[in-house]
């Protein structure tokens, strides 16, 4: 691989610079000759947080601060594309371009507005760039490890890198596109945020069973994303059809992987609401994200709640009752082994040969009291295993 410093103002690298508002994005620059945001790269950062970041560049480049190297890729054809530095460019091509503005003297002011000496001072600003030429691979291997500016790269943003393609490109204006009217209904499902591609990694995971880097290799080529979108769709549906109310603790869960588990299965929606309304209003339910997945499947297994358990207090003073009266009659302190025919038919176990059991099951509306509380040996409460 080449490489070759080189150094341009910022006037020469924002000539020609177009934002585009619907994709979020900083497009050319160098007079057309240079592409900010190639397939690969990422979604504009520095205007969230009330555009912080982006005013923190045009203040370091009043205060003549250095912005740190940009780093270019020369194309066979010499066109330039931006490798880092996307953010700083797309931040001094929109300040030049009067989309926001920067405080003086207590007063914002956009970039026409400011005295021209203070004008020429950004214009005139030099950056240093390192612009090279290599194999795809040679500059997609080093733009992984260069990520020198302040954000690094989530797994997903570099899964975008390596595989950038039509297929990106395109998933990308779906489930990176925070102008998508859809956003807000899948965040009830789904966590993260749409710039950091925490959708379009959902949507990936759930459409390939949690394979992603391989999907996205094996659809690379794609022009069309109709599988990915439609596999996203049917799930949050699906979820939908099942559960008519929706619950913060909803967000973020394992949607894929039950759809796949479950899907097929018939429920009443009505029944099923009903039953999650009322889990998430019981207090012995510790696990409320816990419940939609132990109502798919059929109410059995418990230790998805993470039911509450007896207290240390609580189990000692039954165990000394259930033990006095089980000494008294000559009978185990177990009452399942005190019914059996066997040796353990009268044996004293230890308190800590013992654990708490619910009398009436949990599951079946028995609370975690001490009048519903008995000491069992090991062997039964493990039998019984019903908590
Ligand atoms: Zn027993």
């Amino acid at each position: 691989m080449k490489t070759e410093l080189k150094q341009y103002t910022v006037a020469e690298l924002c000539d020609g610079f177009v934002y585009n508002e619907l994709e979020e994005k900083g497009l050319y620059g160098l007079s057309g000759r240079l592409t900010i945001q190639p397939e690969y790269q990422r979604n504009y950062l520095y205007a969230e947080d009330n555009g912080k970041k982006e005013v923190a560049v045009i203040e370091s480049v009043l205060k003549q601060y250095p912005l740190g190297l940009l780093y270019f890729n020369r194309l066979p054809d010499g066109r330039l594309e931006v490798l880092d530095g996307q953010q700083r460019i797309t931040s001094l091509g929109r300040f030049l371009t009067d989309k926001f503005s920067v405080m003086s003297n207590e007063l914002p002011y956009r970039f026409h507005a400011l005295p021209k000496d203070q004008q020429t001072i950004i214009e005139n600003a030099t950056l240093l760039v390192y612009e090279c030429e290599g194999t795809e691979s040679e500059i997609k291997q080093w733009f992984q490890t260069i990520n020198i500016v302040g954000i690094p790269l989530n797994a997903q943003e570099e899964l975008n890198a390596v595989y950038s393609g039509p297929f990106v490109t395109k998933a990308r204006s779906v489930f990176s596109n925070s102008r998508n009217a859809n956003v807000q209904k899948w965040s009830a499902y789904v966590r993260g945020s749409v710039k950091r591609q925490e959708f379009l990694n959902t949507a990936l995971n759930w459409v390939s069973h949690d394979q992603v880097e391989e999907y996205m290799q094996a659809h690379r080529h794609d022009t069309n994303i109709d599988e990915l979108q439609s596999h996203f769709n049917d799930v949050i549906a699906w979820v939908e059809s099942v559960f008519a109310d929706c619950y913060n603790e909803m967000c973020g869960l394992k949607w894929g992987q039950l759809f796949d588990e479950y899907h097929n299965t018939p429920y009443d929606p009505k029944e099923m609401t009903a039953k999650a309304a009322q889990l998430m209003d019981d207090p012995y339910v510790k696990n409320r994200k816990g419940i939609f997945e132990y109502l798919l499947g059929g109410e059995k297994d418990t230790r998805l709640l993470d039911v509450r358990v007896f207290d240390d207090s609580t189990k000692r003073r039954v165990y000394r009752r259930q033990t006095e009266e089980a000494k008294r009659r000559g009978i185990s302190n177990c009452p399942l082994c005190a019914m059996g025919h066997e040796a353990r038919r009268t044996k004293i176990w230890t308190e800590k040969e013992m654990d708490a059991d619910h009398v009436e099951a949990w599951s079946k509306g028995g609370a975690t009291s001490e009048e519903n509380c008995q000491m069992l040996c090991l062997t039964h409460n493990r039998a019984k295993g019903n908590k």
